[in-house]
């Protein structure tokens, strides 16, 4: 996502390497670069004009420092503006209550359902009770779906399936969570193909009879333009509490994202990137702006491992690692932890310089297949002692897992060289490992 806007302005700001100061002349081609650039990612065209003419006059007002170039320093200027556009800080749901109420509205196909599951899913691992009410009553397969998906994530799915009455089913969802010990209870509202006059009156009523702790508006930020737009409307009749963006895995222009909160003034809460219910992150503004400007999204990657990790596999995996008795075992529990992180591409995409570069590269969640593959031919003893396995053994487990014998080779040898690693680093002393910590 963002990789157009962010190469544009790349290209833009190299327009300044070597300037030594900044000029009304010399910062007039950037400027319009920038513009030209937040307009191709489709931002609103009011809010391109305005965030670039107050980048201007920023950038002109200020005084060059003698530490910083001028481009660094209007990639900061640029930076901080994108934040500040984006709502600055990152904003929570209120999930107070007894049970706290989420209604989710939008437009049909947006990514309600899925976003349901998923926030429950994010809710759950922080140790919350969550019950999932199920009031698209138009749809019976979104019903089936949030089901599914309940089922999936282990969270409990309050259904009626033969009502159509969306108000009474999420008043019984309720009394439900009361009476079962659940704390949050995440409703899920029926939409559109678009926006029209029934749809809103139905969802403004369910609003008022629910009075929901919590109104989240969720919109696929593949719409572009039509985001704003129907952020405005859904806006004017239930005026939410906070936006999710949806889909911005398959967005390469993210312009909904620079547009909405400066539009609609409410700020965007979560983004969805994928269709795996691990696949959402809280927005963070100042992140989204380093990630617009190629600077990696390091924080949202590390919160997102600490959510899919299990804490005791770490300490035992850990443990064996310091007695240099790493397996296959082992290995094979690491690979299916990375796998719970989600989507590989959006997770290296995160890495600082990555985005750029892996773009020409194809780089899926079958990649570990071979090597899951392989692992899971070798016997019990060969997991456990890779060092055993000799060539015929080499022979049977390329057969086995549809591999050759010279990736079997290279998964040998690489599992040695990192064993090899392990062994080195388990050899410096604890202080002074301490010490290199805290430099
Ligand atoms: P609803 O009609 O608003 O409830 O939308 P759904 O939850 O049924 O989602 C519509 C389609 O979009 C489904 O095929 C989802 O798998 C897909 N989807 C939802 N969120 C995302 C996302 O963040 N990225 C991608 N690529 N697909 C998504």
């Amino acid at each position: 996502m963002f990789e157009n806007l962010s190469q544009k302005l790349d290209k833009a700001l190299k327009m300044l390497k070597g300037q030594g100061s900044i000029t009304e002349i010399n910062v007039a081609a950037t400027i319009k670069e920038i513009r030209r650039a937040l307009l191709d990612a489709d931002v609103n065209f009011k809010v391109a004009k305005e965030i670039t003419d107050e980048i201007k006059e920023q950038a002109i007002g200020s005084k060059i420092l003698i530490a910083v170039s001028p481009r660094e320093m209007f990639i900061k200027i640029v930076y901080d503006k994108l934040t500040e556009l984006m709502g600055g800080q990152k904003q929570d749901i209120n999930i107070k209550g007894d049970p706290a109420v989420v209604m989710i509205a939008g437009l049909n196909g947006a990514g309600k359902t899925t976003f349901s599951g998923k926030l429950a899913n994010f809710l759950k691992s922080q140790g919350r009770q969550v019950l999932l009410a199920a009031c698209d009553v138009y749809r019976p397969a979104a019903m089936e779906q949030l089901k599914v998906l309940g089922g999936q994530i282990g969270v409990e799915v309050y259904t009626e399936m033969e009502s159509k009455d969306a108000v009474q089913i999420a008043q019984n969802a309720i009394q439900y969570a009361k009476a079962n010990n659940k704390k949050i209870v995440i409703v899920d509202t029926a939409g559109r193909l678009a926006i029209d006059e029934v749809l809103m009156k139905e969802i403004a009523a369910l609003k008022k009879a629910l009075n929901p702790t919590e109104t989240l508006f969720v919109v696929d930020a593949m719409t572009g333009q039509d985001a704003v737009n129907t952020a405005l409307a859904f806006n004017e009749r239930i005026d939410y509490d906070g936006v999710v963006l949806t889909k911005l895995d398959g967005d390469a222009r993210g312009g909904a994202a620079l547009s909405i909160r400066k539009t609609v003034n409410k700020p965007i809460k979560f983004i969805s990137t994928g269709e795996k219910m691990e696949a959402i992150d809280h927005f963070y503004p100042d992140r989204m702006a380093q990630r617009i400007l190629g600077m990696g999204d390091v924080l949202s990657l590390v919160e997102r491992a600490q959510r899919a990790f299990d804490e005791e596999e770490a300490k035992r995996i850990e443990a064996k690692i310091r007695k240099n008795q790493l397996d296959f075992n082992d290995f094979l529990s690491q690979i299916q932890q990375i796998k719970r992180m989600g989507n590989l591409k959006d997770l290296v995409s995160m890495i600082p310089g990555m985005g750029k570069a892996l773009k020409e590269i194809d780089i899926d969640d079958d990649s570990f297949k071979p090597i899951e593959a392989m692992i899971f031919s070798m016997t019990k003893q060969e997991r456990a002692k890779p060092e055993i396995i000799n060539s015929s053994r080499k022979q049977r487990i390329a057969k086995g897992s549809g591999t050759t014998v010279q990736q079997v080779n290279n998964l040998l040898k690489q599992f040695e060289q990192m064993r090899q690693l392990m062994k080195k680093m388990n050899q410096i002393n604890p202080a002074q490992l301490q010490k290199m910590k805290a430099k």
